[in-house]
């Protein structure tokens, strides 16, 4: 070969044919959901009436280390998939470091980011199931958008319940959901009883998150056919964007190296556990010393400053109880422009594995991020979601580490999705109007305490 490779693909057949479920192989199971009205441990059963009974299942499944990918998915899957695996040489020439850094580049995917992973086959098991419509919230867009074009491929209706400040700040992200065929409502809205009240008490309430995750739990409850679809958080989600990482595992294969430390940018997990856990597997089963980093907001930091314990996954308290890492559901993170990473806690699954120090957390800085989201654009032309931008930041964190101690260790990090329709975000940085949000020990620590200990 006379150029040195810079993309590796998987042709369709070499197309993973299963997700990987680490909780078969975890030495230290995570703790049950509780239920909190009864306190017992949540049954699949008691999750049927909110989701696909299919996906109930792989939520608590501890038994199998593999799932099957059904054959419907795997169609959809080639629409986009393989994602390419990028080796960086521009932002290594640009860092001037003897690291290797590679990248999964998921914002290839027809919605711009890794969620539609998980939102297609929620919407097939639905379908499947005989469900006729699926609803979700949404805050900076993301969700939202993956699964309105995923129930339109199987055929359900989708409605959206989007922050009201977000559905009037970003016009295009409900142009996006519209133009897929779904129902867009601003939240808080009058077609559920959560919304009413909010708003008889507060005709100008601009939403939250909770609001708008309280509106589409009612909406699903209360309607036949209709179930609720979750983009991150749980373990369902998590499983089905494991696909990343095994694409990644044959991409590194086919590129000659192993990674010595894999990065996400984390939310609720799932796109870091969709990169990490397949490797993971091999420090688990095979001995092997990979690092795993999960890049979280400094102004959300609850892999850093939180505790862990039974929480709600909701400010209101509509959730079981999940065994997790929190800063407190009621905890009201800053406005930052990486909306996607602004919550509360950490899936169940990721908290055990960083309770036993499997992973490890590192906190990022707004401006430290859209600094190393400006970097990246230049030397490697991808514009990266805010969000990623905390996985690039960590990244050359570490790519500087090396330059420092001469190591040529391999770097992998995930770009869960391109930034092309938050360059409002880009706008405030390059104009210099961009700021940090620090939260205090003390803030943190004062929230912590107002937790009541569930169980
Ligand atoms: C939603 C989102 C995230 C955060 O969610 P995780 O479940 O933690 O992966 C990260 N990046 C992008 C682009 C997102 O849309």
């Amino acid at each position: 070969m006379s150029t040195k490779q810079k993309r590796f693909f998987l042709t369709e057949e070499e197309i993973p044919t299963q997700w990987y479920n680490i909780q078969a192989d975890m030495v230290n199971k995570p703790m049950p959901p509780i239920n909190p009205a009864t306190k017992e441990p949540l049954k699949p059963e008691d999750m049927y009436d909110l989701f696909a009974e299919e996906l109930c299942k792989q939520e608590l499944n501890q038994e199998n280390a593999w799932i099957d990918i059904p054959e419907e998915v795997r169609d959809m899957y080639k629409y986009y998939r393989s994602t390419p695996l990028v080796r960086a040489y521009g932002l290594e020439k640009a860092l001037d470091t003897p690291a290797h850094i590679y990248f999964k580049n998921e914002s290839v995917s027809p919605v711009g980011s890794h969620k539609l992973n998980s939102a297609l086959p929620q919407a097939y098991y639905c379908k499947k199931q005989g469900i006729t419509n699926v609803t979700t919230e949404t805050g900076a867009g993301q969700w939202g958008t993956a699964l309105s074009y995923a129930a339109k491929v199987f055929g359900l209706e989708a409605a959206v319940y989007q922050v009201k400040i977000s559905y009037n700040q970003k016009p295009y992200r409900r142009a996006i959901m519209q133009t897929y065929g779904a129902q867009v409502t601003p939240s808080p809205s009058m077609s559920t009883r959560a919304g009413k009240d909010i708003l008889t008490r507060e005709p100008n309430n601009q939403g939250s998150l909770g609001t708008a995750i309280s509106e589409a739990i009612e909406l699903a409850k209360n309607t036949p056919n209709c179930r609720y679809a979750a983009g991150s958080v749980l373990s369902h989600v998590t499983l089905h964007q494991t696909i990343i990482g095994l694409e990644a595992e044959k991409q590194m294969e086919k590129a000659g190296e192993y990674p010595d430390i894999v990065i996400g940018c984390f939310g609720g997990g799932s796109n870091f556990g969709g990169i990490s856990f397949p490797f993971m597997r091999h420090n688990i089963l095979h001995g092997k010393n990979t690092r795993f980093i999960a890049a979280e907001p400094a102004s959300c930091p609850k892999l850093t400053h939180g505790v862990f314990q039974y929480d709600f996954a909701d400010v209101a308290g509509f959730t079981p109880l999940l065994p997790m890492f929190t800063l407190g559901h009621n905890f009201m993170p800053a406005n930052i422009h990486a909306g996607g990473l602004r919550f509360h806690g950490a899936g169940v699954i990721v908290s055990q594995l960083l309770k036993d120090k499997m992973m490890e957390g590192m906190d990022i800085n707004q401006l430290e991020s859209f600094e190393a989201s400006l970097l990246f654009s230049k030397a490697e032309g991808i514009i990266p979601a805010p969000e990623s931008g905390h996985a690039i930041a960590a990244a050359i964190r570490e790519a500087k580490a090396c330059k420092e101690s001469g190591e040529e260790k391999v770097i992998l990090f995930n770009l869960s999705g391109h930034g092309l329709i938050d360059m409002a975000a880009y706008d405030q940085y390059l104009s210099g109007s961009l700021h940090d949000y620090e939260v205090s020990e003390e803030e943190i620590r004062n929230n912590l305490e107002k937790m009541e200990k569930y169980i």
